[in-house]
C-alpha cells in the first residue's frame, strides 16, 4: 500500500491512512506500507537547498530529500503501535533498496527485501520510506520526483505481491487531469503500454519509471483514492484488458523547455556528440526537430525539448560547444505538452489530422510534434495548454457525458 504526500499530509489524514494499513492486516493480509513525504515537504526541502546553494550537491541533496519520507514512516509507525498492533519503519536503505550512483535520479539495481520479509514473518506491519535507497558506493540515493511509486512497485514485485495500491487524491487514471477537466472519465483499466505513455508524457498520478517497472516485473496496480473505499483504476497487462477504444486519455505536461542549437554544422557524428554528452549530464532530452539547410554546406538548427528542471544543466553542458562547435544556443522556458494517447490509434487513420485541426479551430500554433503507434503529441506554448487539453478531451468525447450520451448503458469498454 502506498500512500501520496497529501495522504499523510497532517495529524488527520496520517491517522486515516493508518486506519487503512490496520484494517487491511486485520483483514487477514501481510502488509508493507511506503509512504511519500508529507504535503509539500520536498518541495519545501529542495526551497532550502536553493537557499543555501545556487548549484546544490547532488549527494547532499539526496541526504536532505529523504528525510521528508522518514517522517512519515516513523509517525506512521508510532500511529500503528497505538491500535495494538506492532510497526516497524525503514528507511531505503534498511529495505534494501539498492541503486546506482546517479544522485537525485538513482535506478534500482536490486532490492534485498530480507528485512522486510523478517518483519512480516514477525506478525509486524512494515512501513518503507519511499522515494530512497542506497547506492553500491553506499550513499543515500533518491529516485526522481514522484519516487515513492517506484519504492511500491518494487517492493511488491520483490515480495512478489498480490497488487500494489497506489493511494492518492484523485479516485483513480482518467481520461485528462481531473483538476484542469472537470468532466474527465475514471478509467476502470488501463493497460501498461497507454499508461506508460500518459505517464511519460505528463499524466504524474502514476510516475512514468514505476509504470515501467511494474510492466517488466508484472505487479498489477491498483490507483485509488485514500479517501474513500471506491475501487479506482487497475493498470494490468494487455492481455487482462478488453478491447480498447480508440483514444484513453488526453494527457499534459507545462514543465517542458525548448532549447535551440544555431549553426551546426551539416556533417556526420555532430548530433552524436552533442546528445551523448546531454546523456551524461542526466539530461532528458524528449522531442527532437532538425532543420536541415536548404543550401550546400550551409548550417543546420536542431531543437529539442527538455524538462525545465534540466534547462540549467544543459546550458551548462552545451556550452563548450558554443564557438568550436556551433554558433549559438538559444531557450524557450515557457512551453507546454499536450498529448492524446490511446492502443486504438494503431489501426486507426485520421487521428493526427483531427489532433491538429482541433488545435487549429482554437488558433493554437504548434510548434513541435512526435508520434509513438499509441500518442500524439504536440509541443504548444505553455500559456494555451489548459485550453488544448479541454478541446481535445471534448473534440474526441472522452468525458463521462459523452459516454452516457452515447450509451446509455455506459458498456463502451
Ligand atoms: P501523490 O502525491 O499521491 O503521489 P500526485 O500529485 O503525484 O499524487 O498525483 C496525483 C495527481 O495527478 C492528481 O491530483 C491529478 O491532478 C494529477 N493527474 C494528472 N493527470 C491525471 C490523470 N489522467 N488522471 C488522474 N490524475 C491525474
Ligand atoms: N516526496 C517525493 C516527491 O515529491 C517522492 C514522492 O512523493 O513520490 O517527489
Ligand atoms: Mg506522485
Amino acid at each position: 500500500m502506498k500512500f501520496g504526500g497529501t495522504s499523510v499530509a497532517d495529524a488527520e489524514r496520517l491517522k486515516r491512512a493508518v486506519d487503512r494499513i490496520v484494517r487491511a492486516k486485520d483483514a487477514g493480509n501481510d502488509v508493507v506500507a511506503v509512504l511519500s513525504a508529507r504535503g509539500a515537504t520536498t518541495d519545501e526541502l529542495v526551497a532550502m537547498a536553493e537557499e543555501v546553494s545556487s548549484t546544490p550537491d547532488p549527494r547532499e541533496m539526496d541526504m536532505l530529500l529523504s528525510t521528508g519520507e522518514r517522517i512519515s514512516c516513523a509517525l506512521a509507525a508510532m500511529a500503528i503501535n497505538d491500535r495494538g498492533h506492532r510497526a516497524i519503519s525503514l528507511t531505503g536503505s534498511q529495505a534494501g533498496i539498492v541503486t546506482d550512483t546517479s544522485h537525485t535520479k538513482a535506478r534500482i539495481l536490486d532490492v534485498r527485501a530480507d528485512r522486510i520479509r523478517a518483519g512480516l514473518a514477525d506478525g509486524a506491519i512494515v512501513l518503507v520510506a519511499g522515494f530512497q535507497g542506497v547506492s553500491t558506493a553506499h550513499d543515500v540515493t533518491t529516485l526522481g520526483r514522484g519516487g515513492t511509486d517506484l519504492t511500491a512497485v518494487a517492493v511488491a514485485a520483490a515480495l512478489g505481491a498480490d497488487v500494489c495500491e497506489i493511494y492518492t487524491d484523485v479516485t483513480g487514471v482518467f481520461s485528462a487531469d481531473p483538476r484542469i477537466v472537470p468532466d474527465a472519465r475514471k478509467l476502470p483499466v488501463v493497460a501498461f503500454e497507454e499508461m506508460l505513455e500518459m505517464a511519460s508524457s505528463g499524466a504524474k498520478v502514476l510516475q512514468m519509471r514505476s509504470v515501467e517497472y511494474a510492466r517488466n516485473h508484472d505487479v498489477r496496480i491498483h490507483c485509488r483514492t485514500s479517501f474513500t473505499d471506491e475501487p479506482g483504476t487497475m493498470v494490468l497487462g494487455e492481455q487482462e484488458t478488453m478491447e480498447r477504444p480508440l483514444i484513453t486519455a488526453v494527457t499534459h505536461s507545462t514543465e517542458e523547455a525548448r532549447v535551440t542549437l544555431l549553426g551546426v554544422p551539416d556533417e556526420p557524428g555532430v548530433a552524436g556528440r552533442i546528445f551523448t554528452s546531454l546523456a551524461e549530464a542526466n539530461v532528458n532530452v524528449d522531442m527532437i526537430v532538425q532543420n536541415e539547410p536548404v543550401a550546400e554546406g550551409a548550417s543546420a538548427e536542431i531543437s529539442f525539448t527538455v524538462p525545465r528542471g534540466d534547462l540549467r544543466t544543459a546550458h551548462a553542458t552545451l556550452a563548450p560547444y558554443v564557438g568550436p562547435v556551433l554558433a549559438e544556443v538559444v531557450d524557450d522556458p515557457e512551453m507546454g505538452k499536450v498529448s492524446i494517447v490511446g492502443a486504438g490509434m494503431k489501426t486507426h487513420p485520421g487521428v493526427a489530422a483531427k489532433v491538429f485541426e482541433t488545435l487549429g479551430v482554437q488558433g493554437i500554433n504548434i510548434e513541435m510534434i512526435s508520434t509513438s503507434p499509441i500518442k500524439i503529441s504536440c509541443v504548444i506554448r505553455g500559456d494555451r495548454v489548459t485550453e488544448a487539453v479541454r478541446a481535445l478531451h471534448t473534440a474526441f468525447e472522452l468525458g463521462a457525458d459523452d459516454v452516457r450520451a452515447e450509451d446509455p448503458f455506459g458498456a463502451r469498454a
